[in-house]
């Protein structure tokens, strides 16, 4: 029989999911689902902009007719979208649309681009964060992982740490903590990254939420980035296209590494490997994609965001009145809660799913750093907060 990857066997965590879904279930036994109010969903809550909807119809139609007919589409992504983004977000960064990689969500190439680097690569992981980095690392076979502590009493921001590490990790806004790397913190890491030649990958899943001024809106802002970093953007929390996938990578051509005693340019490399591992995205969702970026798309899409984080600074203000500290849903969705009384993140889960039938998930789920937090998530309707808030005060 065939043996398999063995790096399964070293995946650290359970799957936080399908643990929070077994309590529900053994909850739903007493209490009707719609009771429920569920604040732990990190996916979106409001209807797609009608513009895109419109356009991803008649791109669906045009490929019906003769003249329309679309095959396979280029690896990295329509030229139509890719100019598109580079002029929307990009034009004073002097990023090139050949510098952009169009993909199926962040979740694809966050983790795929560790195909791009040795094994033998140290790899700098924030804790608590997105789970798939980890994942991923540990997948690949990679061994030299180095946790990045983000602490309280550092405002849950990661470090640099003392050793020099090859590969590093960063999402900013963060998933879950909420809290965004203002200047100085990420000109800190990209100095780090140039001091030790390391490359940083940037995950901005949450760019459009950026509501502080001396939060960068692209790692490409700090002087010498494009030198050593790789970003990572979505339509998926910024357009609600987290059911059709559409996402960005921007990997500069001034992006070097190393092969034996040559440089090699990491944006051939990643044409390379996407040229032979991806037939790239439909093009009604491409399509979809680009009418966001229109001037009409752009106002419908900021309102969207403006109203979840309207919902967050409501969220939050109404928990730190209950007396519950609390951090992030300024630049973010998330509400990074710490729990009470000295409680385990899964204590005051359980006892915010069993007496008040409200849905968070353990801060301990995105890392043993997240332990004694719980996160809240602001992807909901005004109803369901005030309703949330009036069962805690109850507690
Ligand atoms: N990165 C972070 C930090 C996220 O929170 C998520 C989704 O929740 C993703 C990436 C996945 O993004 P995408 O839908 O583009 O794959």
């Amino acid at each position: 029989m065939v043996e398999i990857n063995s790096c399964f066997q070293h995946l650290k965590r359970t799957y936080i999911f399908s643990l929070i879904e077994e309590k529900i279930d053994t909850l739903c036994k007493n209490v009707s689902a719609n009771q429920m109010i569920n604040l732990s969903i990190g996916d979106i809550a409001l209807p797609l902009i009608p513009i895109a909807t419109q356009a991803m119809s008649q791109a669906v139609l045009e490929m019906g007719t003769a003249s329309g007919l679309k095959g396979y589409g280029p690896s990295n992504g329509y030229l139509f979208l890719r100019e598109a983004i580079a002029n929307t977000y990009f034009t004073t960064l002097q990023i090139t649309p050949d510098e952009i990689f169009i993909s199926d969500g962040i979740n694809t190439d966050i983790t795929n681009i560790l195909d791009l680097f040795s094994l033998s690569c140290s790899v700098g992981i924030p804790d608590p964060t997105y789970p798939a980095y980890l994942d991923a690392t540990i997948l690949s076979g990679r061994t030299k992982i180095i946790t990045l502590p983000c602490l309280e009493t550092h405002q849950f921001h990661p470090y640099p740490p003392a050793d020099p590490c090859d590969l590093i990790y960063l999402c900013s806004p963060n998933n879950p903590t909420g809290v965004a790397m203002n200047r100085d913190l990420l000109t800190n890491w990209v100095n780090y990254a140039l001091k030790h030649k390391a490359v940083i990958f940037f995950d901005h899943a949450y760019e459009a939420f950026i509501s502080s001024v001396d939060v960068p809106h692209s790692i490409f802002e700090i002087p010498g980035a494009k030198e050593c970093a790789i970003e990572f953007r979505s339509f998926s929390k910024s357009a609600g296209f987290t059911g059709l996938r559409c996402s960005y990578t921007i990997l500069p051509k001034a992006l070097k590494a190393r092969c034996e005693d040559q440089e090699l340019s990491l944006h051939t490399l990643w044409h390379r490997r996407q040229a032979t591992k991806s037939n790239g995205v439909a093009y009604p969702i491409q399509k979809g994609a680009l009418a966001t970026l229109q001037p009409q798309g752009q106002s419908e899409i900021k309102a969207q965001i403006n109203s979840y984080l309207a919902q967050a600074k409501a969220l939050k203000q109404g928990l730190i009145q209950l007396g519950l500290d609390c951090y992030g849903g300024i630049d973010s969705p998330y509400i990074w809660v710490k729990t009470p009384k000295g409680k385990t993140s899964w204590e005051f889960f359980d006892e915010l799913l069993i007496k008040c039938h409200l849905i968070s998930i353990p801060g301990v789920g995105f890392g043993k750093y997240g332990e004694g937090f719980v996160r809240f998530s602001a992807f909901t309707t005004p109803d369901k907060i005030d309703l949330a808030l009036k069962r805690i005060n109850q507690l």
